[in-house]
């Protein structure tokens, strides 16, 4: 076992054994008990009432990093102060799996020193579900008066400085547009297309792809809505934007955004994707070489499609670049489903079977 020894001597009492003395019994102690002594803190003349102990904050703080695995002082009142600072620092320790261990007692923990390490807990945790609590307050507090609660506005919006959302008219005109392009029937595929090539990026700044169409598409902000809360629980501190919370924990206010999309555009977008929504994975082939080819011009993975094309409305099954799919910056063509696996399944029967 690896350990370090704390050693400390206060000037206010001239009783107590000097830090030399206490360090040769750690050693003694350590001997006998096949302990390595990795590292030494001493705190030099310093009085037991203040905080001002140098050695002790830095053992505390190297505690985290895993160079020793136990505290060994010579007696208890060497560690700390009084009942509250022991329990503390030794909570502290206890939680990076650190044993406190003294030459002269036997620290089976008492039942006083275990109620106090539980109250200590319970008032950590207090206060920082408490702190939670208050922030929710804040933001709720500040999303009734319809302002922007944090991260970044959506596509459209500026954050003006008494934080409510204005509108951003460049940003605005990709919105509009994206909308109106839907409405009137195009594909996603055009859209993209026309968006990246008149240089509209999405408010991360990337080139548009059929995510970030569908979402804009379904974000009732854009009707004058504002929602707050709508994103259910955050992982790593991402919100999770697919998943939504329950409809009565969401604060929605009509009218409590600047609108940029008017009503009837909004609806018939809405019909449009609901029917579409229908239509999509009717029907299903299943593509051998998914996740497994890649296009020779971007590296991107080719994935299968299927397609209505042609003066017959003909079929066709193919696979295609994903990059040029999501957001038409490669020119790859689709290849032939069949052809391409025929060609792989014929090299695999030559060559291996
Ligand atoms: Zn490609």
């Amino acid at each position: 076992m690896k350990a370090a020894a704390y050693a400390r001597y206060s000037s206010d009492n001239q009783r107590e054994e000097s830090i030399e003395a206490q360090l040769r019994a750690i050693r003694e102690y350590c001997e006998r008990n096949r302990i390595q002594l990795v590292k030494i803190y001493t705190d030099e003349a310093r009085s037991a009432t203040t905080d001002d102990r140098p050695g002790f904050l830095q053992m505390i703080q190297d505690s985290t990093i895993g160079l020793f695995s136990a505290v060994i002082v010579h007696k208890l009142d060497r560690f700390s102060r009084d009942r509250y600072d022991s329990a503390f620092y030794k909570r502290q320790l206890k939680k990076n799996c650190i044993r406190l261990v003294s030459v002269l007692e036997n620290l089976d923990d008492s039942p006083e020193s275990i109620i106090l390490e539980s109250v200590l807990e319970g008032m950590a945790e207090y206060y920082s579900r408490n702190l939670a609590r208050e922030v929710m307050k804040g933001m709720k507090e500040t999303a009734l008066q319809c302002k922007h609660t944090g991260g970044k506005p959506p596509l459209g919006y500026d954050v003006a400085r008494d934080k409510t959302y204005v509108i951003n008219e460049h940003e605005a005109r990709a919105v509009r547009l994206i909308f109106e392009m839907y409405a009137s029937g195009k594909g996603y595929s055009d859209i993209i297309h026309i968006l990246n090539n008149e240089g509209y990026r999405t408010q991360t700044g990337r080139p548009f792809g059929k995510n970030s169409i569908h979402e804009i598409l379904k974000n009732e902000k854009y009707r004058g809505v504002y929602i707050f809360n709508r994103s259910a629980s955050k992982k790593n501190g991402k919100r999770n934007h697919h998943k939504s919370k329950n409809e009565d924990e969401i604060i929605k206010i009509e009218g409590g955004m600047p609108r940029i999309i008017d009503d009837e555009t909004w609806e018939k977008v809405n019909k449009r994707m609901a029917k579409n929504k229908k239509g999509a994975n009717s029907a299903k082939e299943t593509y051998l070489l998914s996740g497994l080819i890649y296009c020779s011009k971007c590296g991107g993975a080719m994935t299968g499609t299927r397609k209505f094309a042609g003066r017959n409305k003909s079929l066709y099954v193919s696979y295609e670049c994903s990059t040029r799919k999501r957001t038409k910056t490669c020119d790859m063509k689709a290849i032939n489903k069949n052809y391409v696996e025929g060609l792989v399944i014929d090299h695999l029967e030559k060559n291996i079977f």
